[in-house]
């Protein structure tokens, strides 16, 4: 289906970035993976899926433009890196702030600014955002995560017009809780800020949101990746499809 596609899916060596850049590499496209992480882990991820690496750091825009250059077009952009800090506004380190819009909202309009020249010149292209339930609604704690989440959604929406005539679709996907180690890192500070114990943050925090009672898996978001870069989703632009167990339709 993807055959002579490439794709770079950025944030790729854990998670929902591995589950998408597997899915689109069994579906026959060129993988470009992109994150941090053990060297000879990432070595055999490679092999394993036939894929190259650039470990650039998003947070840097000069990193993305460099990496950019060296990668050449790309039919594919994957915009999935992201991190997560949880703490009163009060007490949220403007530098964790500073760090999750870097990451989580302006690596995207870097990636994309710099892709969309290629595409544009193919006539062809997929954007996908990894955004999150949290770009719908909001939860405390999460003034960075949720702010920069609500601008990927604009965003996307923003491009999607602006790119309609050229045979380039953007949307976002937007999980709820998916069990990664996004998740398990931020558990210890929402103990903190919550005063809970480890399983009521887990039962009453995260699973609470989502009616399902159960965690959203990297490989269903995946598999909605790869139905936007397929045909059947030539006119499905400026979308933003909830995979969150219910959590924003109440
Ligand atoms: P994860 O921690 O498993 O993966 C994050 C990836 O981003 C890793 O590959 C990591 O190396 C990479 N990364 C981190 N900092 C980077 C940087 N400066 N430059 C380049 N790469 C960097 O997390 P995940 O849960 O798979 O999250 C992936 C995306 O999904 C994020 O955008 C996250 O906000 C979003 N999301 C996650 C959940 C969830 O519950 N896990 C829910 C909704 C949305």
């Amino acid at each position: 289906m993807l055959k002579e596609k490439r794709a770079l899916v950025t944030g790729s060596t854990s998670g929902i970035g591995l589950a998408i850049a597997r899915t689109l590499a069994g579906a026959g496209a060129e993988v470009i993976l992109n994150g941090f992480g053990d060297a000879d882990e990432i070595a055999a991820l490679c092999d394993e899926l036939g894929a190259t690496y650039i470990g650039a750091n998003l947070m840097d825009p000069a990193a993305i433009a460099t990496m950019m250059a060296d990668i050449g077009p790309i039919d594919i952009l994957v915009n999935n890196a992201g991190m997560q800090h949880v703490a009163p506004v009060e007490d949220f380190p403007p530098e964790k702030w500073d760090a999750i819009i870097a990451l989580n909202l302006s690596a995207s309009f870097h990636t994309t600014r710099l892709a969309v020249p290629g595409m544009k010149a193919k006539g062809w292209g997929r954007i996908i955002n990894t955004a999150s339930a949290h770009s719908l609604v909001a939860s405390p704690f999460k003034s960075a995560y949720v702010a920069a989440k609500h601008g990927m959604a604009g965003f996307t929406k923003t491009i999607a017009l602006e790119l309609a005539t050229h045979g380039i679709t953007a949307n976002c996907i937007s999980p709820g809780y998916v069990w990664t180690p996004l998740v398990e890192n931020q558990i210890p500070d929402t103990m903190a800020a919550r005063g809970m114990t480890r399983d009521q943050v887990m039962n009453d925090v995260l699973l609470a949101k989502q009616p399902t009672k159960s965690f959203v898996l990297p490989e269903d978001v995946a598999a909605m990746a790869l139905f936007l870069c397929g045909d059947a989703a030539r006119n499905i632009t400026g979308a933003n499809y909830s995979i969150d167990g219910g959590w924003t339709a109440e």
